[in-house]
């Protein structure tokens, strides 16, 4: 008896096994019409398990259907920044620590947006940092150093992203070259505004709120801003007929990663996940958008050494203030959801994301 039944939990293994290739939901019939591309910066699983466990034991991103791995060490360092971080998922290439949309050879490589902006797809990018920090700028600019903050803001106009917002207003206003890049943009009919409080969505793009002369607030202060930015970038990019690819950024969980603060790690976690349920429900209702979620590495060795759902209190510890080298999470839902499982390099997400739109 024993016997069969190991027989039959085989059976199950390896029908269960086969059946996933043979179910896949991605194809020439059902292939993504928007993507929406969220990462959290510094967000290992312990990050958000533990916003997980101090939100009584659930989050939004369960509602994805498929998870994955992915190993983050860049060109030159098994630790990666943010920058060499951002370039692999933005552009499919590892390169240097600290550069920018270009590989370790110092060729400007193209992002995944600009591939979405050639192919007719409105483009957007949001951020709780400024949106020339490491992450964002890795899908519009071409710098050879995350600190060109200036150089990394000129690019923007000849981006072609259609909506952006953030902070970083000094990096296009007060620059060393006395140039206003908020007037350049709006020559080229950007409407470049302050606050995004009383915009009505959609907005005509293209459009671009500087919230915050560096980076925004933390979550604490932040208010409502990035799950209320995320649903005006998707009502304005989907008004746009032939689709949109959207990136968001949960900025500033590295930032309190860095400070090994946990309750400010659990604040920014939390107020990530809102806004990746804006995404959610929009992907639900609409049925042909690819959401995928994840991380450019994790910050400050986060352990869970103890929690309570029902009392919402998590207890942990750090091991670091920097970046460490472990594999980050990655979920997904909606056409070719089934494309981000298994355990992959960084670098393949956006050539995923690619393929699945057919590029
Ligand atoms: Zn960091």
């Amino acid at each position: 008896m024993k016997k069969v039944f190991f027989l039959f939990l085989s059976l199950i293994f390896l029908v269960g096994c086969t059946s996933k290739g043979e179910q896949s939901n991605c194809s020439k019939t059902r292939k993504p019409k928007n993507v929406i591309y969220l990462i959290g910066d510094g967000m290992g699983l312990n990050q958000l398990y533990a916003g997980m466990t101090a939100n009584g034991g659930t989050l939004n991103i369960e509602r994805c259907t498929h998870t994955g791995l992915a190993k983050t060490y860049s060109a030159n360092s098994y630790i990666t920044d943010s920058a060499a971080g951002g370039t692999a998922l933005a552009t499919g290439s590892k390169t240097n620590n600290g550069m920018i949309g270009m590989n370790a050879d110092s060729v400007a490589v193209k992002s995944v947006l600009s591939d979405a902006e050639e192919a007719g797809m409105a483009t957007g990018l949001v951020a709780t940092v400024r949106i020339t920090h490491a992450t964002p700028a890795s899908f519009y600019a071409h710098q050879i150093s995350r600190n060109m903050y200036e150089e990394i803001a000129a690019d923007m106009l000849t981006s072609g992203v259609d909506f952006f917002v953030g902070g970083g207003r000094k990096n296009f206003e007060v620059r060393k070259d006395s140039l206003n890049y908020s007037d350049s943009l709006r020559n080229v009919d950007y409407n470049i505004v302050y606050s995004i409080d009383s915009v009505q969505a959609p907005v005509l793009l293209p459009f671009g709120a500087l919230c915050a002369d560096s980076d925004m607030p933390q979550a604490r202060e932040r208010g409502n801003f990035l799950p209320q930015a995320v649903d005006l970038a998707i009502k304005s990019l989907d008004a746009r007929a032939d689709g949109f690819f959207l990136m968001v950024e949960g900025s500033q969980i590295d930032y309190q990663g860095h400070g090994n603060n946990t309750e400010g790690v659990v604040d920014e976690v939390l107020d990530f996940d809102r806004a990746i349920k804006v995404a959610l429900d929009f992907a639900e209702r609409d049925g042909e958008t690819l959401v995928v979620i994840t991380a450019d590495h994790e910050t400050g060795g986060m352990t869970i050494m103890n929690g309570s759902y029902a009392d919402s209190t998590v207890v942990a510890q750090f091991n670091t203030g920097g970046h460490t080298g472990t594999m980050v999470p990655i979920y997904s839902f909606g056409p070719c959801a089934d494309q981000f499982t298994g355990i992959m390099e960084n670098t393949d997400i956006p050539t995923r994301i690619k393929t699945a739109l057919g590029f």
